[in-house]
């Protein structure tokens, strides 16, 4: 195939993912390369996107894991234990490892879900209007491996001013 077909088909398959994507899936996922900092070395890293069919993820998360990573599924506020943890380390994805949130932006917002400032890094977390439940609202992803983490509101601390409200069973502490 030539670019321009590639181009073509590429949006042509972008489109019907869109047109078949259900509700509280995430978002589309093509194969690539994607550049995200890696906290090991202090610098960016590119690295393959991590595309796996979801009885692939089945098999490697938790149910609650796959529900709320894979369909977008929210954990119950209170329910697990990092929303009060207050130890110094990172948050990785559960999916794919990639570093998502440092303990330096953690905060206590009194919801019961683990919140955040602001993530790692911006390269680390992608972010996409979602308009269900009749309202619009900001959904966080894994850049790397698209898990459901949560989403963000404009309520949080200074200066950020944002509230990265993330479900427990999207993160690992390290
Ligand atoms: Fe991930």
């Amino acid at each position: 195939m030539n670019r321009r077909v590639w181009i073509v088909a590429a949006a042509a398959f972008g489109g019907l993912v869109a047109i078949t994507s259900k509700r509280g899936q995430s978002p589309p996922h093509v194969p690539g390369d994607v550049e995200i900092f890696d906290p090991a070395t202090g610098g960016p890293r590119n690295l393959p996107r991590i595309v796996m069919t979801n009885a692939e993820w089945r098999a490697k998360l938790t149910a609650q894991q796959y529900y709320v990573t894979r369909h977008g599924s929210t954990d119950s506020p209170f329910t697990g234990t990092y929303h009060l943890k207050k130890d110094a380390g990172l948050y990785v994805c559960i999916g794919c490892g990639t570093a998502l949130f440092r303990s330096s932006e953690k905060f206590d917002s009194g919801t019961g879900w683990p919140s955040f400032s602001a993530p790692i890094d911006p390269r680390n977390v992608v972010k996409r209007v979602d308009r269900e439940l009749m309202l619009e609202r900001t959904e966080v992803s894994c850049a790397r491996c698209a898990a459901h983490l949560g989403h963000v509101f404009d309520d949080g601390p200074a200066p950020s001013g944002l509230r990265y409200c993330i479900n427990e069973s999207a993160l690992r502490f390290v």
